[in-house]
């Protein structure tokens, strides 16, 4: 009996390992609109347990011809033991860019699955510069921490190498974003040409972290956003999706127990600073399976993990977003696991059901 549950654990584990692998996505940069590329694949820390994880690349305008200059936007994750991201990212990242062609690396913000790439870029393209709002400079530079207190679990992912502490960056490579830059968080250029960088433009969108910015890519309105937002996981509802769901209705959310895993890993299972907002139904919801007795669609969700973090904040930062939305076309989510960005209209309609977003979706 007990080898019958064991041969059934195994082949789950190996089901789960098979299908996480084929989901990896490619190894290379693809262009998604002119100039910007964007290099996804899963991050596997835990076999079975993937992360959908994205970096930009940026074409700088008018210089598609012969030597091109470029812009990363985001450094990605870590290598582990289990997943080479960030080996396979740099092989990537060298056939298109050439040593001493890539201008700046922008970071929208210091949390590890964003920046833990840096010291291999820096020391790979050494007269690149590093672009970061100087609220993050203290997550960079060894003065503070996003992880006050690191939970039991944390310690032990981190005992078994899958999570790593926070790099130090030499700040003579930093250049700092201002809120004085963007005192309306109106799109603002003018920080990001002094770094020489043409093509984009830096909106202050706070709240996951307290220097979080979005960048706009001018030429073609795409919206590099971070982790304003995320669309990582599948939400499971009862129902066929005609139907209009009555009030609470009880939906299955791979977000419960991946909440419960990243509570216990930042705060100790302390909840009081953690949460997440997710959305009735919304036409930013997209279906990835649809039959008579339930739909499963990957919705928008707002992620609130540490003490750093200002949840209200971020809600406002979706609400300004909407409000900017005549200067955007396209937002992209770090986090996407559809790996197809959102359109102005989607984003609309997740911001216009939330609390407070009204004046900003009219
Ligand atoms: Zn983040």
């Amino acid at each position: 009996m007990a080898l019958s549950r064991l041969a059934l654990l195994a082949g789950l584990a190996a089901a789960l390992l098979a299908a996480s692998n084929s989901l990896r996505g490619t190894c290379t940069f693809k262009e998604i609109v002119q100039d910007v590329f964007r290099y996804q694949r899963l991050w596997q820390p835990l076999p079975g347990f993937p992360a959908a994880a994205t970096i930009w690349l940026v074409r700088e305008q008018g210089e598609a011809e012969a030597q091109p200059q470029w812009v990363l936007i985001d450094a990605g994750f870590p290598d582990r033991w289990s997943d080479a991201w960030n080996t396979q990212m740099m092989q990537a990242l060298r056939k298109m860019v050439p040593a001493g062609r890539l201008k700046a690396i922008l970071l929208t913000h210091s949390h590890t699955d964003h920046v833990a790439g840096v010291p291999n870029l820096l020391a790979a393209y050494p007269d690149a510069q590093v672009v970061v709002h100087e609220k993050e400079v203290p997550f960079l530079t060894g003065q503070a921490k996003h992880l006050a207190d690191p939970g039991t679990f944390w310690r032990v992912l981190h005992t078994l190498g899958l999570v790593n502490e926070m790099i130090t960056l030499p700040r003579d490579r930093l250049r700092l974003l201002r809120d004085a830059d963007s005192p309306d968080g109106a799109p603002s250029s003018a920080p990001l040409r002094e770094a020489g960088v043409q093509s984009l433009a830096f909106i202050p969108t706070p709240g996951h972290s307290p220097g979080h910015v979005s960048y706009l890519h001018e030429p073609t309105g795409a919206v590099l956003g971070g982790d304003v937002l995320l669309r990582m996981w599948p939400r499971i509802r009862l129902g066929p999706p005609a139907l209009p769901a009555p009030p609470k209705t009880k939906a299955f959310s791979y977000e419960y127990p991946a909440t419960w895993l990243i509570v216990q890993m930042c705060n100790a299972g302390d909840f009081s600073s953690f949460s997440t907002y997710t959305s009735e139904p919304t036409a930013a919801d997209r279906p990835v399976l649809q039959t008579r007795f339930l739909t499963v669609s990957i919705t928008p969700t707002l992620i609130c993990p540490e003490p750093t973090c200002d949840y209200k904040q971020i809600q406002g930062s979706v609400c300004h977003m909407a409000a900017l939305s005549d200067k955007w076309t396209q937002f992209w989510p770090n986090h996407d696991v559809l790996g197809q960005g959102m359109s102005r209209e989607e984003f609309l309609a997740f911001a216009a059901q939330m609390p407070g977003c009204d004046a900003a979706a009219s």
